[in-house]
């Protein structure tokens, strides 16, 4: 590490623009984690900070490898990630990091994704960096800033980028905009029903790995494998021309794991080939764009004078059938605009 990084001297200490950025140059995972952590933050200092940070950053972005990867509780995320990524950084000596989103957070204040035995090859290797999900309390946009934690980890240096989310909410629509492959892991036998797998993440997946196909699920991993294939067929082609693999793996036993590595690979070069990798990245800033917009727009709606407490009122109503949702959103927004 340069000599010339300033490390913080205790948790709450922010540093300036120009020692983030420094930091965050250099690799340093201390000013990296608290350069993530000042980006997810909703105190409005922290936002002009954020910004500048990240407009300090532009020259050196848009240099990794970011792979979406999504899947139930329990179908093997965080084993796969293990057994994937240190394929990456033992056996190809790359660096990765590896950011986690977690949808239930903000919910329930508590955490799918945030034990910490969790990837415990990973964490004990010096070429990776795991951003585990937030703690507890200490939440707000975490998806919604999801784009900009990559960001950050892009200018540090990390070449591959693992963005993780449970495939039970609107996360994975957000991590598919700005994953460059978005793979899927379901289970073998069980139906798309008993995965919680919605047809329109289908639609959006480059690829598929059956995961526990080992010991005597071997024989339904492969059943299961050929009909997702056949499944997936049945989709329009993407206009670039991808057809996405559909593939067995045991990221316990480690076996099928080189090959999705290559399919994420393979995947790329033709991307690149059709021009199509920057075309994706740049409709994903423009979608992340709006969607951030609409979300503060959201937010001032929600502050303005007398929404808070017109809201449950309307909703009390709209639940009861007394008046409908048409007539209610009509009150809110002219209450809205009357406010401003
Ligand atoms: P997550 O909730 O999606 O992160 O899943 P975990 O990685 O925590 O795995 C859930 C359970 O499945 C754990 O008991 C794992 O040991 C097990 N598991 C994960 N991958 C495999 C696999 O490839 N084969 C088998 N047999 N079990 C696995």
């Amino acid at each position: 590490m340069p000599s010339s990084v300033r490390l913080p001297r205790h948790r709450g200490e922010r540093l300036s623009v120009d020692e983030y950025v420094k930091g965050v140059l250099a690799g340093n995972r201390v000013v990296l984690a608290k350069a993530i952590t000042l980006i997810e933050s909703d105190l409005p200092a922290d936002a002009d900070l954020a910004i500048q940070l990240l407009d300090a950053l532009l020259p050196h972005l848009g240099k990794s490898r970011r792979v979406g990867i999504t899947g139930v509780p329990g179908v093997g995320k965080s084993t796969f990630i293990d057994a994937l990524g240190t394929h990456l950084t033992r056996e190809r000596g790359e660096q990765l990091a590896v950011l986690s989103v977690d949808p239930s957070s903000s919910l329930s204040r508590g955490s799918i994704l945030g034990d910490k035995t969790r990837m415990e090859r990973l964490a004990a290797d010096d070429r990776s960096f795991i951003r585990p999900s937030p703690a507890a309390g200490h939440l707000g946009g975490v998806t919604r800033r999801t784009r900009e934690a990559i960001l950050l980890c892009e200018a540090a240096g990390y070449r591959n980028i693992f963005i993780e989310t449970v495939g039970v909410g609107q996360s994975e629509t957000a991590v598919h905009l700005v994953s460059d492959f978005f793979l899927l892991l379901i289970l073998p036998g069980a139906g798309d029903e008993l995965q919680g797998i919605k047809r329109g993440i289908l639609e959006l997946v480059d690829g598929i790995a059956v995961n526990k196909a080992d010991g005597d699920n071997r024989g339904h991993a492969e059943h299961t494998r050929a009909s997702y294939s056949s499944a997936l067929h049945l989709f329009p082609s993407s206009p670039h021309g991808w057809v996405p693999r559909v593939v067995t793996c045991s990221a316990l036993e480690g076996t099928g794991i080189p090959e999705i590595w290559q399919m994420v690979l393979d995947h790329e070069a033709h991307l690149e080939a059709s021009g199509e990798l920057a075309e994706r990245r740049i409709r994903g800033s423009l979608q992340w764009m709006r969607d951030l917009v609409l979300n503060g727009l959201g937010e001032i709606f929600d502050s303005a004078t007398g929404i808070a407490e017109l809201m449950p009122k309307l909703e009390l109503e709209v639940r009861c059938g007394r008046v409908s949702p048409l007539a209610a959103s009509r009150k809110l927004l002219d209450t809205f605009k009357s406010g401003r």
